[in-house]
């Protein structure tokens, strides 16, 4: 059990953004342990898709079936089932998003194997997986360290590790077997909902200039528009501005939010709740503008203005136009 299955997510032939992130820990966790990193991909017609993560240089193992069209927890379990008896990994990783804990959570139930959700980092200290999570609302840092005879499945967040590029190389893709009894299906797909408003990406941006109940009031948005654009950035939130429809909930920054790593990312008026730093602590640099000498925000930001939002961006945007 030196192996590390990745379960790769995807939909409508697209990549999850979470997927390489978990190549980056797979691959690491699977050259700790002496062994090998493989990525799973299931569904029916995705062949191209395997090719693909071919190229991220760890094997494929495709799994195709008309019942794993889409995704549904049963389905999964049932293809994973053989991989896993098969493989023996010593680690199963999946993404902590809506699919991955549901997945996870159903193949932990249905082959009895230990579940650690939520995890930042996964590590190997002697012949022990120690995971990284965060408890009591990201307050505390905790390291868990799994003691286990059987493979264990991790789902990871997403945004807790630098994505991996494809490699140069191709490696071999094997099509697994799979037997799905229409019967044992008990979920069904009706239909994929989509957010009315097609909106940006947070957690692909670059450069997040981000707006907190420091600006006051939603008319006061355009400045932060307008200083965004200025820079080539995207406008993101602190949970009030979402909760009071100022900005879709698309642009939430945080612990219910989305976790963001961008180059730069400017705090307007975000007091740095623990639930907002959650989501942006690991920018390369952190930009905090607020009143307050004592704001928390100040304890993570890179470089900091004591000064009002709402007079300091304008007079930047002045000088910048200049
Ligand atoms: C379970 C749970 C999940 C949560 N998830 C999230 C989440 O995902 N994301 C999130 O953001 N929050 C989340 N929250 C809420 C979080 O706890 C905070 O309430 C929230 O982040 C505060 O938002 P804020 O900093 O914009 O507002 P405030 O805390 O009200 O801070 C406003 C700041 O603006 C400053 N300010 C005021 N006027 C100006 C000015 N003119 N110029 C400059 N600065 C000014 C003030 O000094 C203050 O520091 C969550 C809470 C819970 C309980």
């Amino acid at each position: 059990m030196k192996g590390v299955l990745i379960i790769a997510e995807h939909l409508e032939g697209r990549l999850a953004p979470s997927t390489p992130e978990l190549i980056t820990t797979g691959r690491s966790l699977a050259a700790a342990l002496g062994g090998a990193a493989r990525i799973a991909v299931l569904g029916s017609g995705v062949r191209e898709l395997a090719d693909r993560l071919a190229g991220y240089t760890l094997d494929v193992l495709l799994a195709e079936h008309p019942a794993l069209a889409e995704y549904t927890g049963d389905g999964y379990v049932r293809a994973v089932r053989g991989i896993v008896e098969s493989n023996s990994p010593r680690a199963i990783l999946v993404a902590h998003t809506s699919q991955g804990y549901d997945f996870a959570s159903a193949l932990a139930g249905a082959m009895d194997l230990p579940l650690v959700t939520n995890c930042l980092g996964l590590d190997v200290d002697g012949d022990r997986l120690v995971a990284t999570r965060r408890l009591l609302n990201e307050k505390v840092q905790a390291k868990v360290e799994i003691h286990s005879e059987r493979p264990i499945v991790v789902t990871m967040r997403p945004g807790a590790e630098k994505p991996m590029g494809p490699g140069r190389g191709m490696m071999t893709v094997t099509a697994v077997p799979v037997v799905i009894e229409p019967s044992a299906i008990r979920e069904t797909f009706l239909r994929l909902e989509r957010p009315q408003v097609q909106d940006i990406d947070l957690s692909g941006a670059d450069i997040i200039v981000s707006a907190g109940r420091g600006i006051q009031k939603k008319e006061n948005l355009v400045l932060i528009e307008e200083f965004a654009k200025a820079i080539g950035g995207v406008v993101g939130a602190s949970r009030p501005l979402t909760d009071m429809d100022w900005l879709p909930k698309t642009r939430q920054v945080g612990q219910s939010g989305k976790t963001v790593r961008p180059k730069l990312y400017v705090a307007c008026g975000i007091s740095g709740a623990m639930q907002h730093v959650a989501g942006m602590k690991d920018a390369s640099l952190i930009v905090a503008i607020n009143t307050d000498p004592t704001a928390p925000i100040f304890e993570v930001a890179h470089v900091g203005f004591v000064a009002d939002v709402l007079k300091l961006l304008p007079a930047t945007l002045k000088e910048l136009k200049a």
